[in-house]
């Protein structure tokens, strides 16, 4: 047939990926007018599409109008600017071209020699990056260290583990992997813990910190000190510090510089996970959150969440290259070269999991220079002033309460239980939570406070009637303007008048 698509030809791309283009653009124009959060039953897309793919092909329009009728229901609209819940997850115009060309020129560039501009390009933009975090020299190319882009923030905590825990090795040997121990708050997020098991790390060994509202939920160092004396006099080897600017329940901050001095006395591999907040770390008046980074080992901040550059890229400098590489690298006859063997280039396969990896340094760079750091601080501060509003809102309205003092642009709050309620308003919220979600105007998600005395990591307790049942307003999509944040908080209200059972 004439008009078969091939599997490439450039006429036919221009065509098909121009409709394409459409379609998206056409998507964001009327993304407000989708449920945020997608209102679909599990299993409904096998009721919509055959049980088998089609022998012959079928029309671009055909695949479209099932994108339109039967994908897009069972989407939730992470770009919608009506979407608060967990953190953002931003694509932008510059991220978008990016990913385009990224999967234009399909690269697959694992060493140096398969690609030499996408090693030499992520080089240099994780140092652009750098300095406009301000982050130490030692992160940086010209040093010892530098950057990589990783898919997830799980995966840069993995391989950083990974480098500690061989690290360590190589000094006390390798039969002591039994005795290695974690350090971080039980507000860590779970990928620490999920990293710990693929290391091998002894899930006695992993210690989750208590934290409390006197802290804000930021990691006490004098806990930290205390259960180091206590582990080392026990006879076991403390190696990993994980600290988090920006926890993912409240934003909470620990304490970097002391932090990282206790890492220091003890020998301790210092990680940074500063996921989502690490993006507000480029305004100099955010930039005092990450102070103490000059003695961390490693730190990790998600372009993809709050940075305009659509997933996944998620930025990990690294203080020590060699330790990574080290745990991480192989080298197979079939992958040998001139430059890997005069170690006169980088080669990232051995700074990751997998071997193959994507041009995901395009992205940033395109964000990088078609924004520039002038608006990409504005799109900041836009987003943390209206979180300000958002907990104005809430603050001025005596039924509900602010749970924590907002930090970045998370707000945490929650309808107070009245004088009845058996169950501390857990039940309360969660149905408003439920409301507002299912009603497709907004959506958002919730956590749970730790109460003093507690000793379960959060990640375990979300069903536990105790302690608050928190709801948490993220502010950050990229389409996210004052109306959609003043009718978010009417939506709520009206939700709330409507629980409590009147007026
Ligand atoms: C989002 C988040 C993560 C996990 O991010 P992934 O990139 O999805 O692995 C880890 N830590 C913090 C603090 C986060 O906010």
């Amino acid at each position: 047939m004439e008009n078969e698509l091939k599997p490439m030809d450039s006429e036919q791309l221009r065509e098909n990926a121009h409709k394409m283009v459409d379609f998206i653009a056409d998507y964001y124009k009327s993304i407000e007018n989708f449920p945020v959060l997608s209102q679909v039953h599990p299993g409904y897309l096998r009721e919509l599409l055959p049980d088998s793919a089609p022998n012959h092909p079928e029309s671009l329009q055909d695949v479209l109008d099932d994108v339109r009728q039967k994908i897009l229901p069972g989407v939730t609209h992470w770009q919608s600017p009506d979407y608060f819940a967990y953190f953002p997850s931003n694509s932008s115009t510059a991220g978008f071209l990016g990913e385009m060309l990224s999967a234009g020129i399909n690269i697959v560039g694992f060493s140096w020699v398969t690609s030499p501009a996408a090693t030499e390009l992520e080089v240099i933009v994780l140092d652009w990056l750098a300095k406009l975090l301000k982050l130490p020299d030692h992160f940086l190319s010209s040093g010892q260290g530098g950057g990589v882009i990783q898919g997830t923030a799980s995966e840069a905590v993995l391989v950083v583990l990974l480098a500690a825990r061989d690290r360590v090795l190589r000094r006390v040997g390798k039969d002591f992997l039994g005795k290695l121990l974690v350090y971080a708050s039980d507000q860590a997020h779970a990928a620490l813990q999920k990293a710990c098991q693929i290391a091998g790390i002894h899930p006695g060994n992993f210690r989750l910190l208590k934290t409390d509202s006197s802290t804000n939920y930021a990691l006490d160092p004098d806990l930290v000190c205390q259960a180091v004396s206590d582990d080392l006099a026990a006879g076991l080897i403390p190696f990993f510090l994980c600290a988090t600017v920006g926890t993912t329940s409240s934003t909470a901050v620990d304490p970097l510089s002391s932090l990282g001095k206790i890492a220091k006395d003890n020998d301790m591999w210092f990680h940074i996970d500063a996921a989502y907040a690490g993006s507000a770390c480029i305004c100099p008046e955010y930039r005092h959150y990450i102070n103490g980074v000059e003695g961390a080992d490693s730190f990790n901040m998600n372009a993809h969440k709050w940075f305009l550059t659509n997933f996944d890229c998620s930025a990990l400098w690294v203080k020590d290259r060699s330790a990574l590489i080290q745990s991480l690298s192989t080298n197979p006859e079939y992958l040998k070269n001139k430059a890997s063997q005069a170690n006169a280039v980088v080669d990232y396969k051995d700074w990751q999991i997998p071997l193959g990896r994507r041009f995901r340094s395009l992205k940033l760079w395109m964000v990088m220079r078609l924004y520039g750091l002038e608006n990409l601080q504005s799109y900041i501060r836009n987003h943390i002033k209206l979180a300000e509003q958002f907990e104005e809102l809430v603050a001025a309205d005596p039924r509900f309460e602010v749970i924590v003092p907002r930090t970045f642009s998370l707000v945490c709050f929650r309808l107070l239980p009245t004088v009845h309620d058996q169950d501390n308003g857990h039940k309360l919220n969660s149905s408003l939570l439920e409301a507002v979600n299912s009603s497709g105007k907004i959506f958002i998600s919730h956590t749970i406070s730790i109460k003093k005395g507690w000793d379960i990591p959060i990640w375990k307790i979300c069903q536990v009637l105790s302690g608050k049942f928190v709801l948490r307003f993220a502010v950050g999509a990229p389409l996210t303007e004052e109306r959609h944040v003043s009718s978010a908080w009417e939506v709520l209200q009206k939700h709330a008048t409507t629980l409590l059972g009147g007026s």
